[in-house]
């Protein structure tokens, strides 16, 4: 398989080093040139099987050529077998032909775990093959920091730096990170905000001269193989509810555009999927193009879903880039303008194409409590704060009763307890017996200025398991 970018300029890449990349040189993302696309036979035959291997499966032609068949389905077996559910991805029912699939019995709780699990592993393998180490400098508000950080802690061959703003995400979220302990393991808390985080890892993609030669990896969503994992549960989920007879509807709770842009592939490659709903909180940037043809950004507004408080949502050129027929010059000429803080519309069938599959709500604070509270009283869950945007956005968005919708459960209640309680449930929170001892641990973090030359020179001091680069 073979990787091109959405700008059309960079070289093409096959999945090593597509794992391995950023950003493309020309600034764009990495997708597949050709699309696998399964028939509905062959789908239809996967019904019943473990989670890893459909995994296998649906997975197996983007890492053709890099990885043996038998060495990948380990490494599945692996990664899914540390979820505390036997089904990985279990759905529970809410409503009349309306289900939630929970996507958060992974080690941090939230579905970041379905990728970077995988993510790590694969580094791992890869680097071992080529004899080669790599660095890691991610920025998190919450759930990737620690799902990235998990989901390394065991690779010799990489170093995590996981950068998150002082005293800014929760206590949940910040112990997840800090209680991890590993040579390899680094995390540090910058005085400064997300976007000051955000800037420091760009900055050091853009110019890695303080790396030594040592590799950068990224391991935000414009990861192609985080798109790649998160494609298969939109496959488990249709399997179970009658697919691919029949089709299924998906509202994704989204900020990055990653998660449902993995449902879009699935749909694709063969999948029959009827809607896509993107539920955004006020940040809503994804909701005002797909309502209006709109993208523009605008403020960034503190939410009680902060997994979903971006301004720009970086996925969304991938799709752009399928709208515009694959024409990379057009998307350069496209994020250009938008750079230069304009925003833009696309042609009118194009956005009339893409409205065909997508649909979209914003959903604020007050709707999401009292979605909530609503669903509590209704059945007895507890929804976290975005996986409330999502069943909000279904029960307003959905074409038709008869097709299963699945809203995508993208974190555990209890990494969001001021949602919950400003939603006035009366229920307890507990954290799942693997964190139960949480809030006791010893937390390992170092306090960095606002600084861009004082994080590198700690990335280059330590950046060998804890020695210098
Ligand atoms: C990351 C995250 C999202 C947004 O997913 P994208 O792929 O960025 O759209 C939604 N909910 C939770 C809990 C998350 O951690």
């Amino acid at each position: 398989m073979r990787y091109i970018s959405t700008r059309g300029q960079a070289p093409a890449l096959n999945f090593e080093d597509v794992l391995l990349a950023g950003l493309a040189t020309d600034g764009g993302l990495y997708v597949p040139e050709n699309l696998p696309r399964f028939t509905q036979e062959e789908i239809a035959s996967w019904a019943g099987l473990p989670y890893h291997e459909l995994a296998f499966r649906v997975m197996r032609p983007f890492v053709t050529g890099s990885i043996p068949d038998a060495d990948f389905k380990k490494i599945l077996e692996e990664t899914y077998g540390v979820f505390s559910h036997n089904a990985v991805a279990p759905l529970r029912q809410l409503n009349s032909n309306e289900w939630v699939m929970e996507l958060f019995h992974g080690p941090t709780l939230a579905f970041k775990d379905f990728a970077l699990q995988l993510l790590g592993r694969l580094l791992d393998y890869v680097l071992e093959k080529r004899g080669e180490r790599v660095v890691i400098v991610g920025a998190t508000s919450g759930d990737t920091g620690s799902a990235a950080i998990e989901g390394c802690k065991h690779c010799e061959n990489v170093d995590i730096f996981i950068l998150h703003p002082h005293n800014r995400v929760s206590e949940v979220q910040r112990r997840q990170m800090t209680t991890i302990f590993g040579e390899n393991i680094h995390n540090i808390a910058i005085e400064g905000n997300f976007d000051d985080c955000q800037e420091m890892v760009k900055a050091s993609f853009a110019d890695q001269s303080f790396l030594k030669g040592t590799r950068l990896v990224a391991v935000n969503s414009i990861n192609w193989a985080r798109i790649m994992a998160q494609i298969v549960y939109y496959f488990h989920a249709a399997l179970q509810l009658g697919g691919p007879a029949r089709s299924v509807s998906f509202s994704v709770p989204t900020g990055n555009f990653g998660d449902i842009f993995a449902g879009y592939l699935a749909r694709n490659m063969g999948l029959p999927i009827n809607q896509l709903i993107v539920a955004t909180n006020r940040n809503d940037i994804l909701h005002r193009f797909m309502s209006g043809n709109q993208y523009v950004k605008e403020t960034l507004h503190a939410t009680l879903s902060p997994s979903m408080d971006i301004m720009v949502s970086s996925n969304f050129e991938r799709l752009l880039f399928d709208l515009h027929g694959r024409n990379g010059a057009a998307i350069a000429g496209l994020m250009d303008t938008f750079k230069q803080g304009g925003g833009f519309s696309v042609e009118e069938e194009r956005w009339t194409e893409a409205r065909k599959l997508f649909d979209s709500l914003a959903v604020d604070d007050a709707q999401t409590c009292e979605t909530i509270a609503e669903v509590f009283e209704q059945t007895g869950e507890l929804l976290d704060p975005h996986t409330a945007i999502g069943v909000k956005a279904a029960r307003e968005c959905r074409r038709s009763l008869d097709i299963p919708m699945v809203i995508l459960g993208t974190a555990h209640p209890v990494k969001f307890p001021d949602a919950v309680e400003k939603a006035g449930v009366g229920k307890a929170l507990e954290l799942p017996a693997h964190l139960s001892d949480l809030f006791e641990r010893d937390e390992r973090c170092t306090v960095l200025p606002n600084d861009l030359k004082a994080v590198q020179a700690f990335v280059s001091q330590h950046g060998n398991r804890g020695k210098p680069l």
